[in-house]
């Protein structure tokens, strides 16, 4: 009987061979980059304590409250998927203590995240990010340093972006501004989204960023936040702005930037790209004062981004990377069974000279193994046949001009040998 085929469970997906360069192209680059703006990789678990997430994402959201991979482990503990990396990253801050050493912390992070969302398209239930978090300072300096770096990141890539930007205030001055938000909604309740009657009530700041199209016109009649900041968060604000200008980075202020959750504080941006459509944020990002607390750990100024990188790639031209794909410096070619014996040493011998070096297993005529030696895209042939064998000579063929010529093995090595030809 034959067996049906298991298959990727709905939401997921196998990134091939064949689509990996471009992936590998910008975990490549932001690897570059960031490293030199001194961010330093850290690699948390994939799961996590679900209280980590309840409390640092929040219970109420729909990204805990609905979306979490959440199971019982074998020992009975509540143990998420992780949903987003901000909250394991100042966990992993503050579980080792790395405010300790005084100054900034500046952390990244590549890997895959997990939300049971709705199906749609390009969006994915394992999917990947990208993020940095700048931990001990709330200067406004860092923030605009660490957009710089990643529209940085976004040009060496070819992707263009639009920086928007907003400030949500802090504990001193947001809760008047919801009051007065709340007094506003109150005249307006009918007209607005069921949603959004709920959150006039629990959370009015998320009013602003709703989605739904009625709610629009309501939204934009709003007062805006920006006009309601106490000194020291106008005085931020500006003065990111001013950090940004003389980096000569361009930006659109936008009031309906906000986060719903009451540790982030000031700085809100989003980086959108016009080719993914209105409401694709590449990047989402602000700056998260509360949050180590909130874990239980220690106070610290945080401010950090994370990237959709399955969006990013969307943008990528296709072949992008391509180059630095499986391409063989080296093929080598052979004809009968003794040869094939001296064409696997000749592969080993290049390849611990740093020599990508293709050996066809299944042999064939020597034209079909230059066939396939010119689909790959090979700079070199190695011919090995009897009379080569019988000789103790090889001989290479350079494919961009069919040149041939003859060798010794110690000729062979010196001239294709990584820092050969
Ligand atoms: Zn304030
Ligand atoms: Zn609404």
């Amino acid at each position: 009987m034959e067996e049906k085929l298991i298959t990727t469970v709905p939401g997921t997906r196998d990134l091939l061979p064949d689509e990996i360069s471009r992936w590998h192209l910008i975990e490549d680059r932001a690897r570059q980059i960031f490293t030199r703006y001194g961010f330093l990789e850290i690699r948390t678990p994939i799961f996590e304590a679900t209280e980590l997430f309840a409390r640092g994402v929040g219970e109420d959201t729909d990204i805990v409250g609905k979306e979490m991979y959440t199971f019982h482990d074998l020992s009975g503990r509540s143990i998420s998927l992780r949903p987003e990396n901000t909250a394991p990253v100042v966990r992993a801050y503050a579980q080792h203590a790395m405010h300790r050493g005084g100054g900034l912390t500046k952390l990244y992070y590549i890997g895959p995240m997990f939300r049971h969302e709705k199906k749609q398209k390009g969006r994915w239930r394992q999917f990947y990010q990208i993020g940095a978090e700048a931990l001990g300072s709330d200067h406004p300096a860092i923030e605009a340093e660490t957009i710089e770096m990643l529209l940085e990141l976004l040009s060496s890539l070819g992707v263009r972006g639009e920086l928007l930007l907003n400030s949500v205030g802090c504990g001193r001055c947001r809760p008047d501004y919801i009051l007065l938000l709340r007094r506003e909604l109150q005249h307006r309740t009918n007209d607005l989204c069921e949603d959004c009657r709920r959150r006039a009530e629990t959370n009015a700041l998320r009013v602003l960023d709703c989605k739904v199209r009625s709610c629009q016109p309501i939204v934009m009649q709003l007062p805006r936040i920006t006009d309601h900041l106490c000194a020291e968060c106008a005085d931020h604000f500006r003065r990111l702005q001013g950090f940004l200008s003389d980096a000569g980075i361009g930006y659109g202020i936008v009031p309906r930037l906000v986060r719903g959750l009451d540790y982030y504080v000031r700085t809100a941006f989003e980086i959108v790209s016009g080719d993914l459509g209105a409401q694709n944020a590449l990047v989402g990002g602000g700056r998260y004062d509360g949050l180590s607390e909130v874990l239980g750990g220690p106070r610290a100024q945080g401010f950090g981004f994370a990237m959709g990188l399955d969006r990013l790639v969307m943008l990528l031209p296709e072949d992008a990377g391509r180059d630095a794909g499986y391409r063989p410096g080296v093929f080598v070619a052979y004809l009968g069974e003794e040869a094939f014996g001296k064409g696997i040493a000749v592969a080993r011998a290049l390849r611990r000279r740093g020599v990508t070096c293709h050996l066809e297993f299944a042999g064939g005529s020597l034209k079909s193994q230059l066939r396939q030696a010119n689909k790959l895209g090979a700079g070199h042939v190695v011919i090995i046949g009897d009379q080569e064998l019988r000789r103790g000579r090889y001989l290479i063929r350079r494919m961009e001009d069919s040149v041939q010529w003859d060798v010794s093995m110690a000729e062979l090595l010196e001239q294709l040998g990584a820092g050969g030809s």
